[in-house]
Formats: structure tokens, C-alpha cells, sequence
């Protein structure tokens, strides 16, 4: 009951920032009043946002065809998170894409591109032309693109990329086919390749920590998946020095989005 309020983090002045969190007030309530609550919670100050899969396409649909309604959705969806941003401070809005590769929209503001599909679901379509236009505004204007995608088309788009804009992995990999598939397959020693704590077993964020150094693991909740709370305490239970521990919940989500952290 009491006293979780007062855990922050192992080093209590140290701003703590949730790299992932989904937040959408349409066909899931997500809504930011609850992400709020969470924060105090976990003594977490900033947060980016993603939208809901549900607001973006029918995930259970294999045969999901795009309609008007479902574009309308989607670009409230995006939207929603861009006015808090706006409004709130230390919030981060990500664009979430899907096949209408809206390139335009990247323009206004957000900080980076989610790009999110599990095996079975609805696929992406890689070949359409407005797919490579929408990369190459992300590399132009130096958008992170948190990637959960199969094994192979996570192969395929960090080959496509080629490191012309970083792209973060959630879960250390979990749902792009594990940690240990992305290891043999060299993917976590790429430079330009990132990834989030969210759900991940302390056992492999130590040995990604281990081997690559702390600059390109970032803190995720994976908030409604994961809660914000218990998710900080796993990292705070991690053997860190502050160096590394600010590098994981602050400094390098910030220096991704482009933002200078206070020093
Ligand atoms: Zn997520």
C-alpha cells in the first residue's frame, strides 16, 4: 500500500524517462490522465507516447483492408498525442505508420516513427513507392523508428535503412524473434541499432549491457503490457553506476529525438 509513492530510482535526481508507453482514447481507453497516474507512481517525468495498435488497423484481420473510417482513426490517433505534446511537458508523440506511409505528417513535430507488426498480422507494403518516400523524409528529418517486426522483415528493414536513421527494437528483441536470433545474427552490434527494456528478463538487458555498453538500451514500459512502476524497479535492480543508469532512463532516448540533456 503505502510507500511506493516515494521510490523513485536508485538516484533520486535523476530524471526518468518511459521510452515507450501507449496512450489513445479511441478504440482502446487509454487515455493520458491514466499515463499520468502511472508516472506519479513510478516517479517516471517524461514519457513518449504511441498510439494503440487497435486505432491503427484491425491486427486481426489478415485480409485488413484500409477504409476511410480506419484512415480517420488512425490520424486521430497520431494527432491525439501530438496536441499533449503541445500541451504537457516531457511528453514525446511518435507517429504511428501504417500502409497510407502519410510522409507529410512527419513534418509536424513528432519525435519518432512506430512501426509495429507481429507474424500473422497485417503486413506493411514494403514496395509501394510512398513506403520509400516516408523512409527517406524519416532519414531527412532524423526520426528514430522503434521496429517490432518479424525476424525477417526486421532483417530486411535494418538492410534496407542502413543506418540512415537508428532504429530502436522493443523488448531486446523479444517479438522480432528473440534476443539471442538478433545476437547470431550481429544485429545488436550495428551502432546505429538501439533497444528497449520493456518485458525483457534482467538476464538480457545484463548481457546486452555487458557487451555493448549502455548508450543504446533505453527504459521502456511498454505501458498497458508492462507497468511503469515495476518495470523502473527491474532496471533499478540492475548492478549500474549512475553514468550508465542515466544513459538507459534519459540521456539516450533524448539525444535520439535530437533534444540536448540537461547536464
Ligand atoms: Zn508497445
Amino acid at each position: 500500500m503505502g510507500g511506493e509513492l516515494s521510490v523513485a530510482n536508485r538516484f533520486m535526481s535523476t530524471v526518468v524517462i518511459d521510452s515507450h508507453m501507449h496512450c489513445g482514447i479511441q478504440n482502446v481507453s487509454l487515455p493520458f490522465e491514466e499515463i499520468k497516474g502511472y508516472q506519479r507512481k513510478g516517479g517516471i517525468e517524461g514519457v513518449c507516447l504511441f498510439a494503440p495498435v487497435e486505432d491503427i488497423y484491425n491486427r486481426y484481420d489478415d485480409n485488413f483492408q484500409d477504409t476511410s473510417s480506419w484512415i480517420t482513426c488512425r490520424q486521430m490517433a497520431n494527432q491525439y498525442l501530438l496536441d499533449l505534446q503541445q500541451l504537457q511537458q516531457n511528453v514525446f508523440a511518435y507517429y504511428f505508420v501504417w500502409n497510407d506511409f502519410k510522409k507529410e505528417e512527419l513534418k509536424k513535430g513528432y519525435r519518432g516513427i512506430k512501426w509495429h507488426r507481429h507474424e500473422c498480422e497485417p503486413v506493411y507494403h514494403y514496395d509501394d513507392p510512398s513506403c520509400e518516400s516516408f523512409l527517406q523524409e524519416a532519414y531527412r528529418l532524423q526520426l528514430p523508428i522503434l521496429l517490432e517486426e518479424s525476424f525477417e522483415n526486421t532483417l530486411y528493414f535494418i538492410q534496407r535503412v542502413k543506418g540512415r536513421t537508428p532504429i530502436i527494437i522493443p523488448h531486446l528483441g523479444m517479438l522480432n524473434g528473440g534476443f539471442y536470433a538478433l545476437f547470431h545474427s550481429s544485429v545488436w552490434e550495428d551502432e546505429t541499432i538501439y533497444a528497449d527494456t520493456a518485458l525483457a528478463s534482467s538476464r538480457e538487458i545484463e548481457s546486452f549491457l555487458e557487451r555493448y555498453g549502455s548508450k543504446r538500451l533505453l527504459f521502456g514500459s511498454d505501458f498497458p503490457f508492462g507497468s511503469p512502476y515495476h518495470e523502473l524497479q527491474k532496471v533499478n535492480h540492475l548492478t549500474m553506476d549512475r553514468e550508465d543508469f542515466e544513459n538507459v532512463v534519459n540521456r539516450n532516448v533524448l539525444r535520439l529525438m535530437g533534444i540536448q540533456p540537461s547536464p
